[in-house]
Protein backbone atom coordinates (compact mmCIF):
# COMPACT_ATOMS: atom_id res chain seq x y z
CA UNK A 1 0.00 0.00 0.00
CA UNK A 2 1.22 3.94 -0.99
CA UNK A 3 2.45 5.05 2.31
CA UNK A 4 0.21 8.45 2.95
CA UNK A 5 2.00 11.74 2.23
CA UNK A 6 2.58 13.43 5.48
CA UNK A 7 5.24 16.02 6.84
CA UNK A 8 6.96 12.60 9.11
CA UNK A 9 7.56 11.13 5.42
CA UNK A 10 8.89 14.49 4.02
CA UNK A 11 10.76 14.83 6.86
CA UNK A 12 12.50 11.46 6.43
CA UNK A 13 12.76 13.03 2.59
CA UNK A 14 14.70 15.38 2.82
CA UNK A 15 17.48 14.09 5.39
CA UNK A 16 18.24 11.41 2.79
CA UNK A 17 18.25 13.03 -0.42
CA UNK A 18 21.37 14.55 -2.43
CA UNK A 19 21.72 18.41 -2.60
CA UNK A 20 19.90 20.52 -5.04
CA UNK A 21 20.57 22.16 -7.51
CA UNK A 22 18.58 25.97 -7.34
CA UNK A 23 19.32 28.81 -10.03
CA UNK A 24 20.96 31.35 -7.86
CA UNK A 25 18.78 34.20 -8.52
CA UNK A 26 15.46 32.14 -6.90
CA UNK A 27 17.11 32.34 -3.67
CA UNK A 28 17.85 36.45 -3.66
CA UNK A 29 21.47 36.35 -4.83
CA UNK A 30 21.57 39.29 -7.13
CA UNK A 31 23.68 37.24 -10.47
CA UNK A 32 20.82 38.49 -12.68
CA UNK A 33 21.79 40.02 -16.03
CA UNK A 34 20.94 43.62 -14.88
CA UNK A 35 22.35 42.86 -11.30
CA UNK A 36 18.46 42.04 -9.68
CA UNK A 37 17.68 38.62 -8.07
CA UNK A 38 14.33 36.85 -8.58
CA UNK A 39 13.38 35.79 -5.35
CA UNK A 40 10.98 33.30 -5.23
CA UNK A 41 9.52 33.68 -1.40
CA UNK A 42 7.37 29.75 -1.73
CA UNK A 43 11.30 28.18 -2.90
CA UNK A 44 12.67 29.31 0.19
CA UNK A 45 10.07 28.35 2.66
CA UNK A 46 9.89 25.02 1.18
CA UNK A 47 13.73 24.59 1.20
CA UNK A 48 14.02 24.94 4.42
CA UNK A 49 16.84 22.24 5.79
CA UNK A 50 17.21 20.36 2.46
CA UNK A 51 20.43 20.66 1.59
CA UNK A 52 21.13 22.61 -1.81
CA UNK A 53 23.54 23.97 -3.78
CA UNK A 54 22.76 27.93 -5.24
CA UNK A 55 24.77 28.41 -9.48
CA UNK A 56 24.20 30.52 -11.46
CA UNK A 57 25.75 29.37 -15.18
CA UNK A 58 25.89 32.63 -16.87
CA UNK A 59 28.60 33.71 -13.76
CA UNK A 60 30.18 30.37 -13.71
CA UNK A 61 31.09 31.06 -16.96
CA UNK A 62 33.18 34.04 -16.12
CA UNK A 63 30.57 36.58 -17.41
CA UNK A 64 30.04 39.66 -15.41
CA UNK A 65 26.62 40.99 -13.18
CA UNK A 66 25.72 43.39 -14.23
CA UNK A 67 25.63 42.15 -18.23
CA UNK A 68 24.05 42.88 -21.31
CA UNK A 69 21.13 40.22 -21.82
CA UNK A 70 21.75 37.30 -24.56
CA UNK A 71 19.31 35.35 -26.76
CA UNK A 72 19.76 32.38 -28.35
CA UNK A 73 20.13 33.02 -32.30
CA UNK A 74 19.58 30.11 -34.49
CA UNK A 75 17.91 27.75 -32.22
CA UNK A 76 17.97 26.81 -28.65
CA UNK A 77 20.19 25.29 -25.71
CA UNK A 78 20.17 21.80 -27.51
CA UNK A 79 21.30 23.51 -30.41
CA UNK A 80 24.07 25.61 -28.73
CA UNK A 81 25.33 21.82 -27.31
CA UNK A 82 25.18 20.60 -30.96
CA UNK A 83 27.13 23.40 -32.08
CA UNK A 84 24.64 24.56 -34.17
CA UNK A 85 23.23 27.86 -32.79
CA UNK A 86 24.92 31.02 -31.19
CA UNK A 87 24.14 32.80 -27.81
CA UNK A 88 24.51 36.49 -29.19
CA UNK A 89 24.86 39.71 -26.21
CA UNK A 90 22.19 42.70 -26.97
CA UNK A 91 26.08 44.83 -28.06
CA UNK A 92 26.47 41.77 -30.73
CA UNK A 93 29.01 40.26 -28.92
CA UNK A 94 29.41 36.44 -29.22
CA UNK A 95 29.15 34.90 -25.48
CA UNK A 96 28.52 31.09 -26.69
CA UNK A 97 31.84 29.95 -25.03
CA UNK A 98 30.66 31.74 -21.73
CA UNK A 99 27.57 30.15 -21.91
CA UNK A 100 28.51 26.60 -22.40
CA UNK A 101 31.20 27.01 -19.93
CA UNK A 102 29.11 27.78 -17.14
CA UNK A 103 26.88 25.31 -17.89
CA UNK A 104 29.37 22.75 -18.04
CA UNK A 105 30.80 24.17 -14.44
CA UNK A 106 27.37 23.42 -12.98
CA UNK A 107 27.24 20.30 -14.36
CA UNK A 108 30.62 19.02 -12.99
CA UNK A 109 28.90 20.97 -9.61
CA UNK A 110 26.05 18.37 -9.43
CA UNK A 111 27.65 15.61 -10.38
CA UNK A 112 30.21 16.41 -7.61
CA UNK A 113 27.16 16.14 -5.26
CA UNK A 114 24.96 13.54 -6.47
CA UNK A 115 22.69 15.43 -6.84
CA UNK A 116 20.09 14.64 -9.52
CA UNK A 117 17.25 17.79 -9.21
CA UNK A 118 17.96 21.46 -10.05
CA UNK A 119 15.57 24.04 -9.59
CA UNK A 120 15.80 26.63 -12.44
CA UNK A 121 14.70 29.94 -13.11
CA UNK A 122 12.35 30.37 -15.87
CA UNK A 123 12.74 32.26 -19.08
CA UNK A 124 16.40 32.08 -18.88
CA UNK A 125 18.22 31.23 -22.02
CA UNK A 126 20.56 29.86 -19.54
CA UNK A 127 18.09 28.31 -16.97
CA UNK A 128 15.03 28.42 -18.44
CA UNK A 129 12.96 25.46 -20.35
CA UNK A 130 10.71 27.18 -22.04
CA UNK A 131 12.70 30.14 -22.75
CA UNK A 132 11.37 32.98 -25.34
CA UNK A 133 15.14 33.90 -25.76
CA UNK A 134 15.50 31.76 -28.42
CA UNK A 135 14.68 31.07 -31.89
CA UNK A 136 12.48 28.05 -32.74
CA UNK A 137 8.85 27.52 -34.80
CA UNK A 138 7.22 27.39 -31.41
CA UNK A 139 8.39 30.67 -30.20
CA UNK A 140 9.92 28.96 -26.94
CA UNK A 141 13.18 26.77 -26.61
CA UNK A 142 15.35 25.19 -23.67
CA UNK A 143 18.18 27.23 -21.71
CA UNK A 144 21.55 26.12 -22.29
CA UNK A 145 22.69 25.20 -18.93
CA UNK A 146 18.66 23.24 -18.70
CA UNK A 147 19.52 21.31 -22.17
CA UNK A 148 22.80 19.83 -20.74
CA UNK A 149 21.26 18.79 -17.74
CA UNK A 150 18.59 17.60 -19.32
CA UNK A 151 20.84 15.53 -20.91
CA UNK A 152 22.64 14.45 -18.46
CA UNK A 153 19.54 12.87 -16.46
CA UNK A 154 18.72 16.14 -14.29
CA UNK A 155 14.82 16.20 -13.11
CA UNK A 156 14.56 20.01 -13.76
CA UNK A 157 11.41 21.79 -11.80
CA UNK A 158 11.09 25.17 -13.63
CA UNK A 159 9.92 28.14 -11.23
CA UNK A 160 9.42 31.70 -11.60
CA UNK A 161 9.87 34.20 -9.00
CA UNK A 162 6.27 34.55 -7.48
CA UNK A 163 5.55 30.81 -8.50
CA UNK A 164 4.16 28.40 -6.10
CA UNK A 165 6.60 25.33 -5.47
CA UNK A 166 5.12 21.95 -6.47
CA UNK A 167 5.91 20.58 -3.43
CA UNK A 168 3.97 17.83 -3.61
CA UNK A 169 5.32 16.23 -7.18
CA UNK A 170 8.23 17.13 -5.66
CA UNK A 171 8.37 14.91 -2.73
CA UNK A 172 6.61 12.14 -4.90
CA UNK A 173 9.77 12.08 -6.93
CA UNK A 174 11.96 11.23 -4.11
CA UNK A 175 10.37 8.95 -3.26
FE1 LIG B 1 21.97 33.06 -13.31
FE2 LIG B 1 20.23 31.23 -14.22
FE3 LIG B 1 19.40 33.18 -12.61
FE4 LIG B 1 20.14 33.75 -15.09
S1 LIG B 1 18.40 32.49 -14.49
S2 LIG B 1 20.70 34.88 -13.24
S3 LIG B 1 21.82 32.30 -15.40
S4 LIG B 1 20.85 31.55 -12.09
Amino acid sequence: MKEPYNSQTENQLRNKIAPIMVSACLLGIPCRYDGQHSSCPDLINFLGSIHFIPFCPEQMGGLPTPRSPSDIKGGDGRDILSGSARVINTEGKDVTKAFKNGAHVALNLARLSGSFIAVMKDKSPSCGLQTPYCEKKSGFGIGVAAALFESSGIRIFELGSNDIFPTRSFMELLK
